[in-house]
């Protein structure tokens, strides 16, 4: 583990294993400098266990950066549950992560991610307090996607803004990968704005939805990143942007929902020379955790939840402006200035 090419000093990996209900899971705390590590659970398959632990370790790390950059009282933590590859009693299955969550003792607070909904959050709730995104409850945030969608979109007019010099994104092209609970939300605010939007999905049915309700047009799913669109906003899992898709990336502007989007941090750099303007994910995608932040401070306010979003877009315009003034990629920008608040080595 320590050897691990994404071991950074990591507080804690943690490997849970439970017979009866068919539990594998690992929770990784990056760094609870800041407060105890927050970061939601994934629901995956995966080919090889292993990519389970990479998983955890890069996006604990990543919710380490995300906390920091979003000015919360948090540290940076991740659980991956790995999805039993036979019929799973589901109740059962998080009932047993559940307990998993209280035995790290508070050190982690869980909530939702991919393939993880608030009724899933319920169900660990019975068995640990260090749970958020409840969509019950004194203080309950619900699912925070839609915060994060609104996040994501707040986070491209910066972008649009910081590059074109316009305020309104109407007449625009945005090509979103994946339609899930942040990639739809998302797609809805851009209708709103007046972008025609270019999608895809590995699910048929939403692409459907997308097409009648929001006029989009569909393509294939390996297409999406090669159409033509001034924003491209990955929105389903990690590494959209690698050096077989960034030659074929026709938008200046890459902003979207997806953790750990670039392949490897190069691909920073490799956007940079092209001249396309990366939107650091962990700056873009913060609503969500700032959502359940305001669950876990003991009072949902949603002005606090406002204020933050603000914050968010005050943030991302100052690493493009550092970026540009120091001629260094984003992403670079981005994780000195997450690795200083963490009181981490640059
Ligand atoms: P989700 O599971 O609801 O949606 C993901 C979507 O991507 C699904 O519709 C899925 O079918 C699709 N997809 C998967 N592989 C694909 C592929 N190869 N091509 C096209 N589509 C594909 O997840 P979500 O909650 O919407 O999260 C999306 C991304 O945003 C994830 O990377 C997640 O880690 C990140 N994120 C989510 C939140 C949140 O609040 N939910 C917060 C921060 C970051």
């Amino acid at each position: 583990m320590f050897d691990h090419p994404d071991f950074d000093g990591h507080e804690g990996v943690h490997l849970f294993s439970d017979a009866n209900s068919g539990l594998r899971a690992v929770i990784t705390v990056h760094n609870t400098a800041r407060g105890p590590a927050a970061g939601g659970t994934r629901l995956w398959s995966y080919a090889d266990p292993k990519d389970a632990v990479t998983d955890a370790l890069r996006l604990s790390k990543a919710m380490s950066y995300k906390n920091a950059m979003a000015g919360l009282s948090l540290g940076g933590g991740k659980g991956v549950i790995l999805r039993p590859d036979t019929e799973f009693d589901r109740v059962a299955l998080f009932e047993a992560y559940g307990r998993a969550v209280e035995a790290v003792g508070g050190k982690y607070i869980t909530a939702e991610d991919v393939g993880v909904s608030p009724d899933d959050m319920r169900v660990i709730k019975t068995q640990t307090d260090f749970v958020a995104g409840l969509d019950d409850g004194p203080a309950a945030s619900g699912d925070p996607s839609p915060v994060t969608a609104e996040g994501v979109f707040r986070s491209i007019k910066v972008a649009v803004q910081h590059t074109m010099g316009r305020t309104s994104l109407k007449g625009m092209r945005v090509a979103v990968q994946g339609l899930g609970h942040v990639g739809y939300g998302l797609c809805e605010h851009l209708h709103r704005a007046g972008v025609h939007l270019i999608v895809t999905d590995i699910n048929t049915a939403v692409l459907q939805k997308a097409k009648t309700e929001l006029e989009a047009k569909v393509v294939k799913p390996d297409a999406i990143h090669a159409v033509e669109a001034d924003v491209f906003a990955p929105c389903a899992l990690g590494g959209a942007i690698s050096s077989s898709s960034l030659p074929h990336i026709k938008a200046v502007i890459i902003a979207g929902a997806a953790n750990n989007q670039l392949a490897t941090p190069e691909m920073g750099e490799a956007c940079r020379a092209r001249g396309i303007l990366y939107a650091p994910d962990y700056v873009v995608n913060a609503g969500g955790i700032i959502n359940v932040a305001a669950e876990v401070s003991g009072s949902y306010d949603p002005e606090w939840v406002r204020g933050k979003l603000e914050g968010l877009e005050k943030t991302l315009e100052n690493i493009f402006v550092l970026a540009r003034e120091k001629n260094l990629p984003t992403n670079v920008v981005a994780d000195r200035l997450a690795r200083k608040r963490l009181g981490l080595s640059v």
